[in-house]
């Protein structure tokens, strides 16, 4: 995903670059995200013992959460190589093709976004990772040969925001499928101090507690806003991040207590003031604030969601009293007719 402008969003910024550093190197770097953890360290354990790579491993889960950085924790674990791809970025099969035959034994490719290969490019993925065969046409016309070349055993370590989109055969072909969940409040804490001393910057426990709870349970969004918090810090303050500095930054930012920003605000009064309180689609959510449909769907919705401000239904997206509290409207359950409480 790219940079689309916004200090919350859990897509990759250009500054977030220099999170590498900051990344976890080994599982035990790894906070929260306990029933993965444990899993992987079986897995990774049981793999070394037998010395075989591990099964195809699949992460799912909003953008933000670490399925990056799992991959490169289990490429560390494992003591093997790590090939990085995307799937917008493999266009065509012969793409594919080109990196499946420079891959060595026990490599591990990381394909992020694996939901948006193309259907050519997924037909070579499969012999790949079921027999480890690539299977490839020579030549041209009623000539043309299918032959299969062995490629060595490897790993493929898949990411997506959206397992829904993700075709069946797919996925599947991963043994091992993980979802990756919002961090908690501790989490977030642990994440940011830990940071905060790589960066050099002195943060208060108010400071670390005020950058966590408005990072929408994102370690990416928490290590931003710590950035944005230490820049007002040094510039408008002693350079600490008390809870009063780290509160005035976010005021700034317009970031409110929950982490919530403009777009959020936004989709909430579209459905409330627009749509009675839904339901309504997404579609004519997304047309209403000029927001593409599947940035809502990814990167929104799902912390709108977990907040309990949002519901999914099969007639569209309806707001929740929480919702309407939060955004300062008296809520009227029968207004749509389909909050309506039972009468007894
Ligand atoms: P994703 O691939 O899910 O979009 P990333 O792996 O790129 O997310 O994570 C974003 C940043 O958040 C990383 O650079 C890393 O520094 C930090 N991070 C993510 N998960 C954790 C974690 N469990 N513990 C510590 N830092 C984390």
């Amino acid at each position: 995903m790219s940079d689309d402008g916004r200090i919350i969003t859990p897509a990759v910024r250009n500054e977030d670059r220099d999170n590498v550093a900051l990344r976890p190197k080994l599982l035990k770097d790894i906070v929260g995200q306990d029933r993965v953890r444990e899993n992987l360290r079986i897995i990774i354990d049981a793999a070394k013992h037998r010395k075989e790579p591990i099964d195809h491993t699949l992460f799912y889960g909003p953008p933000g959460l670490g399925k990056t950085s799992l991959a490169h924790v289990i490429a560390n674990e494992m003591g093997v190589n790590i090939r990085v791809t995307a799937g917008p970025s493999v266009e065509r099969a012969g793409d594919l093709a080109a990196i499946l035959t420079n891959l060595k034994a026990n490599d591990i490719l990381f394909i992020d976004e694996i939901h948006r290969l193309g259907r050519a490019v997924e037909e070579i993925l499969y012999p790949a990772m079921e027999d480890f065969k690539l299977d490839i046409v020579v030549g041209k016309g009623p000539g043309a040969k299918n032959m299969r070349l062995p490629l060595p055993r490897f790993t493929v370590i898949g990411a997506t925001t959206q397992l829904a989109l993700l075709a069946g055969p797919l996925r599947d072909r991963f043994g091992l499928h993980l979802r990756l969940d919002f961090y908690d409040q501790k989490a977030l804490e642990h994440i940011i101090v830990r940071a905060a001393a790589m960066l050099n910057v002195e943060v208060r426990p108010e400071g670390t507690s005020e950058i966590a709870r408005r990072s929408r349970g994102t370690p990416r969004i928490a290590l931003r806003l710590l950035r944005r918090v230490r820049d007002y810090a040094q510039t408008r303050a002693d350079g600490i991040i008390t809870g009063r500095v780290a509160g005035e930054a976010l005021e700034l930012l317009q970031i409110d207590f929950l982490g919530l920003d403009e777009v959020d605000r936004r989709i909430l009064h579209t459905i409330i003031d627009s749509y009675g309180g839904g339901p309504v689609g997404l579609p004519t959510i997304a047309a209403s604030i000029s927001e593409d449909q599947s940035t809502i769907e990814d990167v929104y919705e799902p912390y709108l969601i977990q907040l309990g401000f949002l519901k999914r239904t099969p007639r569209g997206r309806e707001a929740t009293a929480r919702a309407y509290e939060h955004i300062g409207r008296p809520y009227l359950p029968n207004q749509n007719g389909t909050s309506q409480p039972p009468l007894f």
